[in-house]
């Protein structure tokens, strides 16, 4: 690599080959599964940070690349791979492309599309074809906003895929007991076929991530045998916080020190 990733591009790194990913076994198996025999309406659900949009970015990525490699990553480089990267970076909440596989990918951010255009998607996406991936992120924002019910028709009956992910969170159920829900309507939960939740990456698993991405973004470890198990515990084993604890340490001099993950806010895990 010429020049190492700037803390900025650190923050908003995505994985480009599957391992690449810490932890979360069931969504890469599923993914997985949804490259090799075809994707079907799929719901990403776990708590925040816990890689759902990487993962999923990827998934998507690897679907409409032409030149997929036998270990199932995406190439990186041609039309579709770059497009997928572009409309990550766009943020418009709205975004389609036609890829040279043939597919088309409309990613629509839940929390910040507005009613029309939910319209617009609705009437301009080919919702009849196979090879059109609709993905809502943060599905349960369109419920809690009150405009899902535009969607709950196409969902069911449009052939083309939707893929969706939702972050859960704990809810007191009973007197001292909790259980993570993902906030969505039983309507919406029934759209989709496969489900599937996030795993945590177990310390052997995250410290040897650490590792590969220090150095990956030269990222000297100073003394590991302190510093690697503050990052693992302060993250709450949550890559999308170590990915933050690793740019303010690409942003102090590329140093990851004990003094840095101490003074590092890992803030409240939910
Ligand atoms: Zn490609």
């Amino acid at each position: 690599m010429s020049t190492p990733l700037t803390p900025r591009d650190i923050q908003r790194w995505y994985p480009s080959r599957w391992d690449q990913i810490a932890g979360n076994s069931a969504m890469i198996a599923t993914c997985w599964d949804m490259l090799q025999n075809g994707p079907c309406n799929t719901l990403f659900t776990g708590p925040h940070r816990t890689g759902k949009t990487r993962t999923i970015s990827l998934a998507v990525e690897s679907l409409l690349c032409p030149n997929r490699t036998t270990t199932l990553d995406p190439c990186g480089v041609c039309a579709s791979c770059r497009a997928v990267k572009e409309a990550r970076k766009a943020h418009t909440g709205l975004y389609s492309v036609m890829t040279e596989s043939g597919y088309s990918f409309v990613p629509i951010d839940c929390q910040t599309v507005t009613v029309e255009d939910l319209r617009e998607v609705l009437r301009n996406a080919d919702l009849e074809n196979l090879r059109t991936v609709i993905y809502l992120d943060e599905v349960a924002a369109l419920g809690r906003r009150g405009i899902e019910t535009s969607l709950l028709k196409p969902i069911d009956e449009s052939p083309c895929i939707w893929i969706a992910s939702a972050i859960t969170v704990n809810k007191p159920i009973k007197r001292g007991q909790a259980a993570r829900v993902d906030g969505l309507s039983t309507q919406m939960q029934a759209r989709f076929a496969v489900k599937v939740g996030t795993a945590l990456p177990t310390i052997r698993e995250l410290t040897q991530w650490v590792k590969d991405r220090c150095k990956e973004w030269e990222i000297s470890i100073e003394q590991p045998e302190l510093v690697l198990p503050a990052l693992v515990k302060g993250s709450g084993h949550r890559v999308g916080y170590v990915v933050l604890a690793l740019a303010d340490a690409a942003a102090r001099g590329r140093r990851l020190t004990p003094d840095q993950i101490s003074r590092f806010n890992f803030g409240s895990p939910d």
